[in-house]
């Protein structure tokens, strides 16, 4: 490629609706250009880029058993409704009809449509275990559509589906995909890290996810600093801490007027925080109140409390709702909230002494609050945010966390959607049986998305060698000087031969604005064909990632660059 013919128009200004830094730099090096919110167009570097990603998603898919197949994007409301996903999933789902009024969805998943394609056609264990896939667009009309590629509406994604006779089987089939993702992002020359994750509105068993690490993610993850523990905040358990054992003294109601946050109730009561007891207020999908009391310090998980509750969506909660319970907001506690309102106790809370809680009236407190004695009908489970800091759930060691960007999620499913699609099959005795599943994603566009937040510095992309578009870009620093520019041709002819993907930058540019593109762009190698080369036969190679220039010959360049290459 020559890059007076590459349709890639690069921008000296941002673009003001750049919010990160990998939306910003796809936009300048002229790889994407927006069509509507979340909505792009991929020009030929990103493209290049999308493809190498899916191949190598290709190959360790198929090496892991699974077949490529290729699904309708346009999915009948019918297989929706059999799951009651139709209900469920809401507004992120983009709806249809047709002329005869018949309902029909974007896909904005496959679980679905790939059971109800296999329950016409396994019939028997000797046809499992079978791993389905494809590799194409899926749309959801996310809220908040943002930072380019990473939260678009519609996106590409690989998603394979795994059905197996039973649990065991299943297992097996996440282990090769845990280990096909490993490979998957390794050989994409990514940082990453699989994290245990919440399983979300799609249920099951266990589930990792696949986080590329930057500091630009919307995932927080936590990992141990001793032993191989990972996880995200939301999954993140956490072990009571119990609380050094006081005598429980008497329960006793005290003025503590003004006093509407933690902070000022314990400097208004001299004790510390750690001493404290607060309450957060959600209402779920049905508008009924659920009340998460967390001691003072903490902060509540909103998806722990969520699954404990079995709530598929949770806000914040209006100052009535709380009211109507008995509550009193700012000043709240178990005790005294109307009998039958959710009430959710973190497992720290219920072992703390002589705490100080809300009264449910305005301006008071209770103080030698002791849970286990007077709190009632409450609900206990591990509803605690993690903290960097806090102790590792399997060895005790301090958690650190990190940011990062979700590339890829495997889920167990179990039988969650061929039972109720009556996808079944007849085991080694004849006896009918639902088949037993496993989902695995990978957003390919947001990996490409991912790899630049991670992988980036002030003048543009470092492409890590495996998905770049291109490997090298051949730069004669005067193209008006004939032997210059017929020497970088004879360079880029040669790279060529050698099935090394590279681009002749061929235009009559000055050498500083050549030099601008191509660290914008990314290449992961810069051949520079100057003054130099004619007189000494030396030929420059500047590593993008460390700006180390690399003195090749004429005689030996080849070698040389694929050389360093292999170290890209
Ligand atoms: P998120 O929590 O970020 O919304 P998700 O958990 O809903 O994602 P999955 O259903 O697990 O996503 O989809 C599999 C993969 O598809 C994700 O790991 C991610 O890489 C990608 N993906 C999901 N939503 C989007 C999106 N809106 N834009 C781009 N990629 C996405
Ligand atoms: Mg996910």
């Amino acid at each position: 490629m020559r890059t007076t013919q590459l349709y890639a128009p690069t921008l000296r200004e941002t673009p003001a609706e750049a919010e990160v830094v990998s939306q910003k730099l796809m936009l300048r090096a002229g790889m994407i250009r927006k069509a509507a919110g979340g909505v792009y167009t991929y020009l030929p570097l990103a493209w290049r880029t999308l493809r190498k990603i899916e191949q190598i998603v290709r190959e360790e898919m198929d090496a892991a058993g699974g077949q490529e197949i290729l699904m309708p994007i346009l999915q009948p409301s019918e297989i929706w409704k059999e799951t009651g996903r139709w209900a469920v999933y809401g507004e992120e789902m983009f709806r249809l009809n047709d002329r005869h009024e018949r309902e029909f969805c974007l896909g904005p998943t496959h679980e679905e449509m790939v059971t109800a394609l296999v329950r016409d056609e396994v019939r028997s264990y000797k046809q499992l275990p079978l791993m389905l896939y494809q590799i194409q667009n899926k749309y959801r009309d996310e809220i908040r559509p943002r930072f380019g590629l990473m939260r678009g509406r519609e996106f590409i994604m690989k998603d394979l589906y795994s059905f197996d006779k039973d649990e065991a089987g299943l297992e097996v089939s996440y282990k090769k995909m845990f280990d096909a993702y490993t490979r998957v992002f390794t050989r994409c020359g990514l940082k990453f890290r699989p994290v245990e994750a919440d399983n979300g509105a799609i249920g099951g068993a266990h589930s990792h996810e696949f986080t590329v690490l930057a500091d630009s993610g919307e995932s927080n993850i936590v990992y141990c600093t001793k032993c191989d523990y990972a996880a995200s905040d939301e999954k993140a358990e956490l072990k009571t801490i119990v609380a050094e054992k006081e005598e429980p003294l008497e329960l006793e109601k005290v003025s503590t007027p003004g006093t509407k946050t933690i902070e000022l109730v314990a400097d208004y009561l001299k004790v510390s925080v750690e001493k404290t007891i607060k309450a957060v207020a959600f209402q779920n999908e049905k508008d009924e109140l659920v009340l998460a009391f967390m001691r003072g310090d903490h902060d509540v998980n909103e998806v722990k409390l969520q699954n404990a509750v079995g709530a598929i969506a949770l806000r914040m909660a209006d100052e009535e709702a709380i009211t109507a319970a008995g509550g009193q907001p700012g000043f709240m506690s178990p005790i005294g909230i109307k009998k039958g309102t959710k009430i959710v106790v973190d497992a720290t809370v219920m072992d703390m002494y002589n705490a100080v809680a809300g009264a449910n009236e305005k301006d008071m407190h209770f103080i030698h609050v002791n849970p286990k004695r007077d709190f009632k009908d409450v609900m206990v489970c591990d509803i605690r945010l993690v903290k960097d800091g806090d102790p590792c759930p399997h060895c005790g060691a301090p958690l650190k966390m990190t940011r990062g960007i979700e590339a890829g999620q495997v889920f167990t499913l179990g039988t969650k959607y061929s039972k109720p699609l009556g996808a079944t099959f007849l085991d080694e005795n004849g006896k009918e049986k639902p088949l037993v599943m496993g989902s695995y994603g990978i957003g390919v566009s947001r990996t490409m998305a991912a790899a630049i937040e991670q992988n980036n510095d002030k003048d543009g992309i470092i492409w890590p060698r495996a998905i770049a578009p291109y490997e090298v870009i051949v730069v004669p620093v005067n193209a008006k000087v004939k032997e210059q520019l017929d020497m970088a041709e004879k360079v880029y002819e040669t790279l060529k031969k050698e099935h090394i993907d590279v681009v002749l930058d061929d235009r009559k540019e000055r050498a500083g604005v050549k030099f601008k593109d191509a660290d914008l762009i990314g290449y992961p190698l810069r051949i520079t064909i100057g003054p130099k080369t004619l007189e000494s036969g030396i030929i420059e190679a500047k590593i993008r990632r460390t700006g180390e220039v690399k003195n090749l010959t004429k005689e030996n360049y080849v070698e040389g660059v694929k050389e360093i290459l292999d170290t890209l």
